[in-house]
């Protein structure tokens, strides 16, 4: 979703793919591995700048970019706060930022002690490479954790888990920033994210009764810790709103988000073009919106027989105020193969629009 913006700004992009036939084929591409140091030194000896649409390239990697003179936005220094739950977490407290109650356990005695001291329950998390509800559990005993901690102590390594109070929620939001080497600061309307079963279903932009309060505090935490970590380009913050009006962080992304995603068709300047700008250190473009509210759906899984395309004809027929977007993956159960955007005065409507416009796609 980067290569449109990145066209339309004369910008030219190269992408360092995984596979062949993945959609970064769109643009000058390479394929190779980004955990291989020389597959990336490689990679950024023919480009300006190196960015990042996920943050699993290893620290080592990160500094040999460093090391041999490349700008890397965001830095190896800033993006570890995204890579370790852990050290997020600590990083966090440091700044003050209002977070869960959390310990970093690491025997199953531990994480009993922090359940009976947490109402006899807690939410459990392996610090790297979880996404999308995978590495996050609710335990009520430390013995529900057992296979992580044993995998833990066969890898050598040592570590930890994170334990966290489970956090009474009304609702998730996310508020998604960008900044600048040069310190500028832009950020779009706070949001309201609904996951299903750990995966992200849904968000509605602004968050429906946000324009106060709530806007202000999500702002002022995102920007707290946009210049607290120093990150430069997007970061979404996600954040439990409790049902005692308290703003909590749950975590943080460094990179165009799928909170944003409803930016292409609902904003001003989308978060993939923003965050082109903010890599380059170019002045930031404006957030406002363009509908009183937005409401982006994602295709979870796609069509059980065929493509997304095929159902085209009956979704653009039906849908013709909705905006489309196919990721041109290949339909699996739960996989975020696509999203659709809907924008408009009522609420109501623009849920319905987008709801049943992504409900072509999936039966
Ligand atoms: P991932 O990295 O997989 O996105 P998250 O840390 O965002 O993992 O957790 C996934 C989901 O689990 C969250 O969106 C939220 O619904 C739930 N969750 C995570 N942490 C807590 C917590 N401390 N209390 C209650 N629910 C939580």
């Amino acid at each position: 979703m980067m290569i449109p913006a990145a066209v339309n700004l004369g910008i030219e992009l190269r992408v360092l793919a995984e596979n062949v036939g993945s959609s970064a084929e769109l643009a000058a591409y390479a394929v190779g591995d980004y955990l291989d140091k020389d597959t990336v030194l490689e990679f950024a000896a023919g480009v300006d700048v190196v960015t990042f649409d996920h943050e699993h390239v290893p620290q080592s990697v990160l500094r040999a970019l460093v090391e041999a003179g490349h700008a890397v936005n965001p830095s190896p220094d800033a993006l570890r706060f995204a890579q370790d739950k852990i050290v997020m977490r600590q990083r966090l407290a440091e700044l003050g930022v209002p977070i869960p109650e959390w310990a970093a356990v690491s025997s199953e005695a531990e994480l009993d002690d922090f359940i009976a001291a947490n109402g006899g329950s807690a939410v459990v998390k392996t610090p790297r490479g979880g996404y999308d509800g995978k590495g996050v559990r609710v335990v009520t005993a430390g013995a529900q954790a057992a296979d992580w901690f044993r995998i833990m102590a066969e890898d050598g390594r040592g570590g930890a888990l994170l334990a966290e109070e489970k956090v009474d929620f009304r609702r998730e939001l996310a508020q998604l920033v960008a900044r600048r080497p040069s310190g500028e600061i832009a950020y779009w309307p706070v949001v309201e994210t609904v996951q299903l079963e750990g995966v992200c279903a849904e968000v509605i932009a602004p968050a429906p009764g946000s324009l106060g309060r709530v806007a202000d505090v999500a702002a002022d935490i995102a920007t707290m810790i946009a210049e607290g970590v120093g990150v430069t380009g997007v970061l979404a913050v996600e954040l439990f709103e409790t049902t005692d009006q308290r703003l909590l962080v749950n975590e943080l992304a460094m990179r165009p988000h799928n909170s944003g995603h409803w930016t292409i068709d609902g904003s001003t300047t989308s978060q993939f073009e923003q965050h082109l700008r903010a890599v380059l250190d170019l002045p930031l473009g404006a957030t406002g919106s363009r509908d009183a509210f937005s409401v982006m759906v994602n295709i979870l899984g796609g069509p059980s027989e065929g493509s997304l395309a095929d159902r085209y004809p009956l979704a653009f027929a039906e849908a013709p105020m909705v905006k489309f977007h196919n990721y041109g993956k290949a339909p699996r159960l739960g996989r975020k193969v696509g999203h659709v955007t809907a924008g408009g005065d009522d609420l109501d409507d623009v849920a319905f629009m987008a709801r049943a416009a992504a409900a072509f796609f999936t039966d």
